[in-house]
């Protein structure tokens, strides 16, 4: 007899935490699989609240008002992995420990080495000497702060040892050699309850001032050892974490072919908002099929194309350069405000 996933046709509810535009594409995924969505944000009127039937206001660091938020629901996600995780409920997907070690950039690199996956040669940097002794071992490199930065914020290029200058040494960095990379990508999969992984095609990525800025979609590249490499590498963080929902881990391919980790994203990311358009199932879809025991769909990529990021006033342009495109599929995600380096939604544009 097959499975049964659903056990009756009430409706189920669905939390969120966060209130940005993943939990807003989240939450208007969840409505039309006919979920209540509850969304936990720290400010009124979030781009996700749009999509939701309730929207609670409270601090991502109140690990208490989050527990109390995911009793009133059936199931429990985070869009944003800037929350507290000590003393978070461990009904909430993914798992507050897997959080936790994508949280800090090196527990995430330790993780990865201790996988055996290559990763920049990296420290922790505290003082100015510390960085100088780095630079002198190990050459150019970026210095990041080792939490809460996100979109290239709280990162400095070290190209000598005057841009050390630079930096003011006011929280824990990491420094990660410079790597002089061909090209970055990211493997997207999901991991449902069962264990099982699923994986998304694989976008070619272009950063511009540490921000994505355009993600490219092919299927040849798709057929590269490179790609194969970095989804066994992906899947074993996501088995070593006991991962429950869509993830992405962000590579770079060295010239010598060799694939490198950078990052998890422990969420839904910005280089599978192609999948929207462009797949069968979109990554928020799968995300919460997994989080609420729901079977995964198999992602299979129904046209090659590009995702490019409406960042800051300046892409008003770019909108109005594709609005009466056929082609291209608009998702803008009700900021409040426009501000620079600020991302205000993205086109899908179908080659
Ligand atoms: P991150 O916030 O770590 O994803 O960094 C943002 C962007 O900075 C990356 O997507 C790369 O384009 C660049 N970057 C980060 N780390 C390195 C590195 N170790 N070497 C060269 N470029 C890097």
């Amino acid at each position: 007899m097959s499975k049964t996933f659903y056990k009756n046709l009430y409706q189920q509810s669905l939390g969120i935490v966060g209130g940005g535009q993943l939990g807003r594409m989240m939450a208007h995924r969840a409505s039309l699989l006919g979920f209540v969505v509850r969304v936990y944000s720290d400010a009124t009127n979030s781009p996700a609240s749009v999509f939701a039937n309730e929207e609670l206001v409270g601090s991502y660091f109140d690990a208490q008002a989050i527990n109390n938020f995911a009793k009133k629901n059936t199931f429990t996600t985070t869009e944003f992995e800037n929350i507290s995780t000590k003393n978070l409920d461990s009904t909430i997907s993914p798992l507050p420990s897997a959080i936790f070690e994508c949280q800090n950039r090196i527990r995430e690199k330790s993780l990865a080495k201790s996988l055996g996956i290559k990763t920049p040669i990296f420290a922790e940097v505290l003082t100015k000497d510390d960085a100088v002794k780095f630079f002198n071992q190990n050459g150019k490199f970026i210095l990041k702060t080792t939490e809460l930065g996100y979109d290239g914020k709280g990162q400095y290029k070290i190209l000598s040892l005057k841009d050390i200058e630079t930096v003011e040494f006011n929280a824990p960095y990491i420094a990660e050699q410079f790597v002089d990379f061909e090209l970055e990508f990211s493997v997207v999969l999901t991991r449902g309850e069962d264990g099982l992984i699923v994986f998304y095609p694989s976008a070619i990525n272009q950063h511009k001032n540490g921000i994505l800025d355009i993600s490219i979609v092919k299927k040849d590249f798709n057929l590269t050892p490179a790609v194969q490499r970095a989804r066994e590498y992906a899947a074993l963080i996501a088995k070593t974490l006991a991962y429950k929902g869509t993830m992405a881990v962000e590579f770079f391919l060295n010239k010598d072919k060799s694939v490198v980790f950078n990052e998890i994203a422990p969420r839904p990311h910005n280089s599978g908002h192609y999948t929207m358009d462009m797949c069968n199932v979109c990554q928020f879809e799968n995300h919460i099929r997994a989080v609420c025991n729901l079977p995964l769909i198999t992602p299979a990529l129904l046209f090659e194309g590009k995702m490019l990021n409406l960042i800051g006033p300046q892409s008003l342009e770019l909108l109005n350069r594709y609005a009466a495109s056929s082609k291209a599929k608009i998702h803008l995600y009700s900021k409040a405000e426009v501000k620079e380096g600020r991302k205000l939604g993205h086109i899908n544009i179908i080659d």
